[in-house]
C-alpha cells in the first residue's frame, strides 16, 4: 500500500475512474496529497447577512435571511425557469433556476425561514441571483455560517458536477480518511523561532478557516514552508555544486588585458563596470567554477565588461567565446570586438548558421588547434560538433532568449567546465532572482555610462500618426536615423509580415527624400546585413523591423523609436526596443503608438513605460501585471513556476526570511545530518526530481 498521500486520487471515496481523470486533466491533481494541496483560491463569508434593501447588482456572493413568497414558472425551453420570489421585511428578490426545478419545488416551502446564499445580478431591470444555496434558517450552524472556501474548477469539471462545493467536499472525505494529525513536517526549533502554526492545524485550518485570524495564520506556515523547502533546495545543490565542481584558476592579467587597458579602451570605464570586472576576476581566480549573472540595463555597457573579462582568460591561456542569440547581434559583436582589439594581435572569429563551407572548415579546425583565441557566435554552435582546444571561458549574451537546454550543451565541451558568465538586460526583481537563482552571483551595473539622456517616452494613438511624423522629419532634417517597429509576434505570421511590409511601403512613400531600409527573420540573411549595415553605416536613414533589433543592435545615432501596434508588446520588449535609442549624446525619443481603443491592462503597460525608464521598476510593474508565470526569462527558464499558495509578487518579505533560514541551515549542516535537521532531509529527499537546473547552468 503506498504512503497515504500518495495514493491514488481515484481510490478516494466520491471519485472513481471519471472524476479521476478530470482532476488528472484539468487541475494535475494526481494524488492524495495533490488534493490536499489544491488549496482555495478565496474564502466566502458566510457570517453576514444582509438586508435585501442593501442589495445590487456589483455585490459579490451575499447571504439573505427570509421567506418565500410565491412560485413562478416563465419562458419556454431554454428560458424556461422557476422564480421563487424571496422577501425578508426590507424588500423583496427573485431566486432563479434554470435546471432542477422539480427538485426545488419539492424541497423548498412557502413561509419557511431560509438561508438564501448566492451572487446578485441585474435582470430584466430587477436584481435577481441565480442557482442559489438555499438552507432553512432553522437548519444552519453558527459553524457552518464562516469563512466557506472555494476552489477553482474548469468549465468541463464543473459540467460533471465537480464544482467547488463538490471538492470542498470530497477534501473533507479525505481529512476525515486521515484518522488522526497529519505529521508535522517542519522542525521544531524552526516552528517554534518563527511561531509558525502546526502543520496539521494548518492544512485543517487552510480548507476550513473558522476565523480570518486563523486562516491568515495558516495561510503564512503553508507560504513560509513552501518558499522555505524551494529555497533550502536551491541552496543545497548550490552548495553541493560548490563543493564538488573544479573550475580553470585565472591566475594572473597580464599582456591582452593591460595592452587592451592603456592603448585601446576608448571611454573610461563606469564605476560599476570597474565592479563588476573585479568581482569576476576575484571568482575565477579561486579554483571554483564561476556561475555569474551580470544584470546591466540596456545600453549600460555588459559588452565591454564581458570583453575585458575574456580577455583575462587569453591572458591564462584560454579560449573564449561569446554567445548571442542571433546573427545581427553576432555580428555586430564581432564588428565591435574586433574593432576594439585592433593591433592586439588576437584571432577573433565569427561562427554562424550563415558561415558556411569552407570558411566554417577552417575556423572548426582552428578552434580545435586553439588557433582563434575569441569565438563569437550564436546558438548554431552547438548544432554541430564544434570543438575548443582550451575553453575557458562562455558569456552568454541577453540569456533569456536561450533555452536550458541550449545554455547546458555548454558543459558537454569540456571536463573542467568553462567559467561562465550570463548577461542579461531584462532584469530580474530581487524577489523572483532570489527564488530562481538562489545564491548563484549575481552582479549588477546599476550605472548608465556619463552623459546619457533619459529617452523621452510619449504614449499617441493612432489618429495622430500625422503629427509624428512631422516630428520624425523634424529629427530627420537635424541628421538623425530613426527606427520604426512593427510587432511580428511570430515570424511565421503571414499577417503581420503584410503589415510591416505595407508600413515599409508607406514609410517609404512619406519620407522619400531619405533611404529607407527593412529587416525582419523572414529574410535571407544577406539582404538582412545588407539593410542593417545600410542603416549602422548612416546610408540609410529610417529602418523598418520588427523585433529582430530588439536586442543589442547599437546605433548612436539613431535618436527616435517608433513603435506601432505597441499594445502588443510585452513591457520588457517595449523597454528592451526603447534601448536602440539613448546611445549617443543627443536626446532621443520612444513613441509608443497604439490603437484608439487598448485594455487597461495595455494602458498600465503605456502608463508605465512613459513614468520611468528604470529596467528594474519596469520589471517590477510587469510582474505584477502579468504574474510569475508569464514573465520574460522565467517562461524560458524552464522551471514550472507552479508555487501552489506562495506569491513571489506579494511574499517577498517571507521569501527574505527564509532565504536566510535555509543560509544559515545549509552552513551549518551542509547535508542535513544533524539530528535536529532529520525531518528536513526527508522533505528534500521527496522533493527529488526537482531540481533547479538553472542554478546549475547559467
Ligand atoms: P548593453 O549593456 O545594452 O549590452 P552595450 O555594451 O551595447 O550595452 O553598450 C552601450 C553603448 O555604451 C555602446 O555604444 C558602448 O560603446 C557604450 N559604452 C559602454 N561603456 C561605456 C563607458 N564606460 N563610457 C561610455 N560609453 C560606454
Ligand atoms: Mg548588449
Amino acid at each position: 500500500m503506498p504512503d497515504f498521500f500518495e495514493r491514488d486520487i481515484k481510490f478516494l471515496p466520491g471519485v472513481g475512474p471519471a472524476r479521476s481523470k478530470l482532476f488528472n486533466d484539468e487541475l494535475k491533481i494526481f494524488t492524495f496529497k495533490d488534493l490536499l494541496e489544491f488549496y482555495p483560491y478565496k474564502y466566502i463569508d458566510r457570517s453576514k447577512l444582509f438586508q435585501i434593501c442593501q442589495i445590487h447588482a456589483d455585490m459579490p456572493y451575499i447571504q439573505l435571511c427570509g421567506k418565500i413568497l410565491s412560485f413562478e414558472e416563465l419562458g419556454q425551453q431554454r428560458g424556461h425557469r422557476l422564480v421563487a420570489h424571496f422577501s425578508d421585511s426590507t424588500g423583496v428578490v427573485d431566486l432563479v433556476w434554470f435546471k432542477g426545478i422539480k427538485y426545488v419545488l419539492s424541497r423548498l416551502k412557502l413561509n419557511t425561514e431560509y438561508i438564501v446564499f448566492g451572487k446578485p445580478a441585474m435582470f430584466g431591470g430587477r436584481i435577481n441571483i441565480t442557482h442559489p444555496d438555499v438552507d432553512p434558517a432553522s437548519q444552519m450552524e453558527l459553524s457552518s455560517m464562516g469563512l466557506h472556501p472555494s476552489y477553482s474548477t474548469t468549465e468541463k469539471m464543473k459540467k460533471s458536477g465537480l464544482n467547488s462545493k463538490a471538492v470542498s467536499k470530497l477534501v473533507e472525505t479525505l481529512i476525515d480518511m486521515m484518522n488522526g494529525p497529519f505529521a508535522e513536517t517542519l522542525p521544531l526549533w524552526i516552528t517554534s523561532r518563527y511561531a509558525l502554526m502546526p502543520y496539521d492545524k494548518a492544512i485543517r485550518t487552510i480548507h476550513f478557516p473558522t476565523d480570518t485570524t486563523e486562516l491568515q495564520n495558516a495561510r503564512y506556515r503553508l507560504k513560509f514552508e513552501e518558499l522555505f523547502q524551494i529555497q533550502l533546495n536551491i541552496m543545497r545543490y548550490t552548495s553541493d555544486r560548490r563543493r564538488k565542481l573544479k573550475g580553470f584558476i585565472f591566475d594572473k592579467v597580464g599582456h591582452f588585458f593591460n595592452a587592451f587597458y592603456n592603448n585601446n579602451l576608448p571611454y573610461q570605464l563606469t564605476n560599476a563596470q570597474k565592479r563588476v570586472i573585479k568581482e569576476i576576476r576575484k571568482d575565477t581566480c579561486t579554483g571554483a567554477q564561476m556561475n555569474r549573472l551580470l544584470q546591466g540595463d540596456v545600453g549600460s555597457g555588459k559588452t565591454m565588461v564581458a570583453l575585458m573579462s575574456m580577455l583575462i582568460a587569453v591572458d591564462n591561456g584560454f579560449q573564449t567565446c561569446i554567445l548571442a542569440p542571433t546573427e545581427i547581434l553576432a555580428e555586430q559583436h564581432n564588428a565591435n570586438i574586433n574593432n576594439y582589439l585592433r593591433g592586439l594581435g588576437l584571432h577573433v572569429e565569427l561562427l554562424t548558421g550563415s558561415v558556411k563551407g569552407k570558411r566554417r572548415e577552417k575556423i572548426l579546425s582552428e578552434l580545435e588547434d586553439g588557433a582563434i583565441n575569441i569565438l563569437v557566435c550564436t546558438h548554431a554552435v552547438f548544432e554541430d560538433p564544434v570543438h575548443f582546444c582550451r575553453l575557458g571561458m562562455v558569456v552568454i549574451d541577453e540569456q533569456h532568449r536561450f533555452g536550458v537546454e541550449q545554455r547546458s550543451k555548454m558543459w558537454t565541451k569540456n571536463t573542467i567546465p568553462p567559467h561562465i558568465l550570463v548577461m542579461t538586460a531584462t532584469p530580474i526583481p530581487r524577489t523572483l532572482a532570489m527564488t530562481l537563482y538562489g545564491d548563484l552571483d549575481v552582479s549588477q551595473i546599476d550605472e548608465l555610462p556619463p552623459g546619457r539622456k533619459p529617452v523621452m517616452t510619449v504614449h499617441r494613438f493612432e489618429g495622430s500618426l500625422p503629427d509624428v511624423y512631422s516630428f520624425v522629419d523634424r529629427e530627420l532634417e537635424a541628421g538623425r536615423q530613426i527606427y520604426f517597429v512593427f510587432p511580428l509576434i511570430s515570424e511565421s505570421e503571414k499577417s503581420d509580415l503584410k503589415n510591416l511590409e505595407a508600413g515599409y511601403a508607406f514609410l517609404t512613400e512619406r519620407f522619400a527624400r531619405y533611404k529607407v531600409s527593412m529587416v525582419h527573420g523572414k529574410m535571407k540573411p544577406a539582404q538582412k546585413d545588407e539593410n542593417m549595415l545600410s542603416f549602422k553605416n548612416g546610408e540609410s536613414r529610417i529602418l523598418v523591423s520588427t523585433t529582430v533589433i530588439e536586442v543589442g543592435v547599437d546605433v548612436p545615432n539613431a535618436s527616435v523609436m517608433v513603435i506601432e501596434n505597441a499594445e502588443r508588446f510585452g513591457l520588457s520588449q517595449l523597454h528592451q526596443l526603447r534601448g536602440r535609442v539613448g546611445r549617443g549624446a543627443d536626446q532621443s525619443y520612444c513613441i509608443l503608438v497604439t490603437g484608439q481603443k487598448i485594455s487597461d491592462t495595455s494602458r498600465s503597460r503605456m502608463e508605465i513605460m512613459t513614468s520611468t525608464t528604470d529596467g528594474f521598476e519596469i520589471a517590477e510593474a510587469d510582474l505584477k501585471l502579468r504574474g510569475p508565470g508569464d514573465l520574460e526569462g522565467t517562461q524560458q527558464s524552464g522551471i514550472a513556476f507552479d508555487l501552489k499558495i506562495a506569491n513571489i509578487t506579494k511574499d517577498g518579505p517571507i521569501i527574505q526570511t527564509v532565504r536566510d533560514l535555509a543560509q544559515e541551515i545549509i552552513n551549518a549542516d551542509p547535508d542535513l545530518t544533524l539530528p535536529e535537521n532529520s525531518l528536513l532531509l526527508q522533505s528534500q529527499k521527496r522533493r527529488s526530481g526537482f531540481v533547479f537546473d538553472l542554478s546549475y547552468i547559467s
